[in-house]
């Protein structure tokens, strides 16, 4: 019998540590090894080049369109967010061999009072998105070698939340809270140490510049025995926002000091047309240079958005409108006893201006609304007779005056 040979290499049976025979031909081990190394490669370079992306194309429009069902106003964020996170995944699709332009990464920085919506937006965003998205906290991060969190840690939470699929983590969207908080203190850069303002902003630098960063898969300090995890930031985008307290006054002073006062903010209109109350509309990077970003941070977070404060109509609209609104939410959970639960227009008119008065903007609105409601949560599942509840002022204001809440010092 004719001796059995690889029909792809020529090694024969007894060179091979297994033969596998087709109709026609036998393929070696090695073969079939190397075979699915050739595939694999294939894939990749194939999954680098965007021919295969596995997410679906949002349309800004569409995306605000979602975030207008749970985010009231804040227009020019929406759009900002909408078209960065759009913008986002075109550059995922780009294919690596279309050399001749590459779209750069529009990292955001949005700035607005507490309580404005920017982490909400962001939240919702990864809603609809179907990438990999974590939030992190800016204040815990320290610089390495100090007490705190290491920035490698956000990348930790980014590949949770991606299942450790570094692949996937890879174009993920993270997004840090409280970034003013690590200003730099003083604009005279580092008489002594700063530990948690400039050196946080220079470790954090180097993740938004796009590198290959060594991260521990289970978060925590890295330590010498640990095994790591390579994730390359390069197409990681990344969403800042802070309240940034006071930096009105930089906007105020550089607007006061242009000579013809040619100054047009995003939506074109001057600032002396403007309620001086919301400078925020003219932010520039230049402003958050003044507030204590090093501008090489500034650099890498091209897009600067701003969210309005909340004025009561708004706040009103919060506690009514969205999909999961906090009246929703409370008859829902009423509903599912058998009761009908009503909130006068005076009642909300109190919550509203009780929320003012804390200046915690949409933040303070459960804490007021379970203060004047949980003595009926406690209660009423309790008793047959009742199919009914209506919030007045006057009951809302009795309740509230009654509750820890009202000691609560207004800031
Ligand atoms: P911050 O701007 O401080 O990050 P958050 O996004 O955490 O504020 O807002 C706190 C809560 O207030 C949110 O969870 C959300 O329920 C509500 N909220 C804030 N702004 C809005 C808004 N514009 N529309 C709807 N809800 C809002």
């Amino acid at each position: 019998m004719a001796e059995v040979t690889c029909s792809f290499c020529g090694r024969s049976k007894k060179d091979v540590d297994l033969m596998i025979s087709g109709i026609h031909a036998h393929i070696c081990d090695k073969c079939v090894t190397q075979a699915n190394q050739i595939l694999s490669e294939e894939k990749k370079s194939k999954t680098e080049a965007g021919f295969s992306p596995n997410f679906k194309l949002v349309k800004p429009r569409e995306i605000k369109k979602f975030l207008d069902e749970y985010v009231i106003g804040q227009d020019e964020a929406k759009k900002v967010m909408s078209v960065a996170v759009y913008n986002h995944y075109k550059r995922l699709m780009q294919r690596k061999l279309d050399n001749d332009v590459t779209i750069e990464k529009s990292n955001i920085i949005m700035v607005g009072e507490t309580g404005t919506g920017k982490t909400y937006l962001a939240r919702t965003l990864a809603k609809i998105l179907q990438v990999p998205f974590c939030i992190a906290d800016a204040t815990v991060l320290t610089e390495a070698g100090y007490v705190g969190e290491d920035v490698e840690s956000i990348l930790t939470r980014l590949l949770q939340s991606a299942d450790y699929n570094v692949e996937a983590a890879e174009r993920g969207i993270v997004y840090i809270d409280e970034i003013d908080k690590i200003a730099r203190k003083s604009d005279n850069p580092s008489i002594t140490r700063d530990v948690s303002g400039e050196g946080v902003q220079q470790a954090l630098l180097k993740l938004l510049e796009g590198t290959a960063v060594n991260v521990p898969p289970q978060g925590g300090r890295k330590h010498p025995d640990q095994k790591m995890i390579t994730v390359n930031t390069e197409n990681i985008l990344f969403i800042c926002g802070g309240a940034f307290e006071g930096i009105s006054r930089f906007i105020g002073n550089r607007l006061n000091t242009r000579p013809l006062g040619f100054v047009a903010s995003h939506d074109g209109t001057h600032p002396g047309d403007l309620d001086k109350d919301n400078l925020l509309k003219f932010i520039t990077a230049q402003d958050l240079k003044s507030f204590g970003l090093i501008p090489e941070l500034i650099g890498r977070l091209p897009v600067v958005s701003f969210l309005n404060p909340l004025d009561r109509e708004t706040l009103q609209r919060i506690l009514t409108e969205p999909k999961n609104a906090l009246m929703k939410q409370y008859k829902k959970l009423f509903e599912m006893e058998e009761i009908q639960l009503e909130f006068k227009e005076g009642a909300i008119d109190f919550i509203v201006e009780k929320a003012m008065e804390f200046k915690l903007g949409a933040r303070g609105l459960r804490g007021i609304c379970e203060a004047i409601i949980n003595d009926a949560m406690f209660e009423l599942p309790s008793e047959k007779n009742t199919d009914r509840l209506v919030i007045s002022r006057a009951y809302a204001e009795e309740k509230f005056n009654k509750s820890q809440y009202s000691k609560l010092k207004v800031a």
